[in-house]
């Protein structure tokens, strides 16, 4: 491969800043992509910043990779050089197991091995993420983009997109259904999108009063400012689902009353400490807490399609590489409308 540059976080505390490093050469069934944009998740924040506790340095961060073909290797069948090719939080599994034999490869056995940060299965090096010039990978770990869709608006789907997509898809949300998403920013408004877009009656939560207007564009049937203890009483027991997207340590206790008996508020934000809340708000309607994390290779794909059907995209802010620091600490803020994708060109 050509040199690889990027910016890595050399410890929990630095900067992010240039780097260069080796990637191998596609073996038969990989690709190398020249990255294109790669969306700046929260989870690439709270790896960086070693949050929690699994941090590899240096670090390359980056899994909401756009990218074009460069080379193909001579067993590859879904790709060729030119095409646009997508990449997501995983990169490899076991592919052997029963969730990697039924396209559940997130949830191999053996592990899936991560974009970034984790020993790569074939050559034993640890791998670097998508805010750089090229990637490696096999074609199974990559995704074809609908042509209609904006590539920049598109990154975010890779993580953002599929993490809410697959726990609103596997508890059947739909027509009929009254739905919450807590949280609008990256996974928030994307939950929130779907949501709406599967015909369910949504209901956004925030803490930020001034993302009202916007969520109501995005899809939202009603907005709710969750800091408001009168406003949320008034959806007590009202709600098939929730999905809580929130970043930073927060109580359930507000939400679990707001669910209809049976009914489940499914986890996909990772904070730092995890969310507490009181059993009683569980056994008092038989609810359930869940969790749920990014989707398998087959769903990914699925969930691609279905935005190229519907047209839909996140709504991005594209940034040069050097503003990735600047971009950490507006999103730690929660300043941005409603991710942030950098435009690999600006690597120079
Ligand atoms: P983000 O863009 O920063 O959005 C997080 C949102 O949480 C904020 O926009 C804000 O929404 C809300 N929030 C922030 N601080 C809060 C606080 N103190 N109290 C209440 N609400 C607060 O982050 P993201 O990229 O969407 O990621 C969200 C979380 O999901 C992260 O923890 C990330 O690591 C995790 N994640 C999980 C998976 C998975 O597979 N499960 C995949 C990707 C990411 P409002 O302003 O509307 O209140
Ligand atoms: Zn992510
Ligand atoms: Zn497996």
């Amino acid at each position: 491969m050509p040199s690889s540059k990027g910016y890595a976080a050399l410890s929990a505390q630095s900067a992010l800043a240039p780097y260069a490093f080796a990637r191998r050469d596609p073996g038969a069934t990989e690709i190398a992509v020249e990255v294109l944009y790669c969306g700046v998740c929260h989870s690439d924040l709270h790896m960086t910043r070693n949050e929690w506790g699994n941090a590899i340095y240096p670090m390359v961060p980056g899994h909401e990779i756009v990218g074009r073909v460069i080379a193909a290797g001579s067993g590859v069948t879904r790709f060729k050089a030119g095409d646009i090719a997508a990449i997501g939080v995983i990169v490899d599994s076991c592919r052997k197991c029963a969730p990697c034999s039924i396209g559940e490869e997130h949830f191999c056995d053996e592990g899936a091995t991560l974009t970034y940060a984790a020993p790569d299965l074939v050559d034993g090096s640890i791998t670097m993420g998508g805010y750089s010039n090229n990637y490696v990978v096999d074609e199974r770990f990559a995704h074809t983009v609908p042509a209609n869709l904006n590539m920049a608006a598109v990154a975010p789907l890779l993580c953002a997109g599929i993490t809410t997509y697959s726990p609103l898809r596997h508890w059947k949300v739909g027509p009929g259904k009254k739905v919450g998403i807590v949280g609008l920013g990256g996974l928030g408004h994307m939950g929130l999108k779907f949501a709406h877009s599967f015909g369910a009656h949504v209901v956004q939560f925030t803490t930020s009063t001034k993302k009202r207007e916007d969520a109501l564009k995005l899809g939202a049937n009603e907005v709710v400012l969750s800091t408001d203890p009168e406003a949320m009483k008034a959806h007590t027991k009202s709600f098939d689902f929730i999905l809580d997207t929130v970043s930073a340590p927060h109580a359930l206790d507000a939400y679990l009353p707001l669910l209809k008996q049976d009914a489940t508020m499914t986890l996909v934000g990772l904070p730092e400490v995890p969310p507490s809340f009181a059993v009683f708000n569980l056994i008092a309607r038989r609810a359930s807490i869940a969790g749920s994390m990014i989707g398998g290779m087959p769903e990914t794909q699925q969930m691609l399609d279905y935005c190229g059907q519907h047209n839909i995209v996140s709504e991005v802010e594209v940034i040069r590489i050097d503003q990735i620091n600047e971009a950490f600490e507006r999103l730690l803020k929660q300043d941005v409308k409603y991710r942030f994708v950098i435009d690999m060109s600006s690597l120079g």
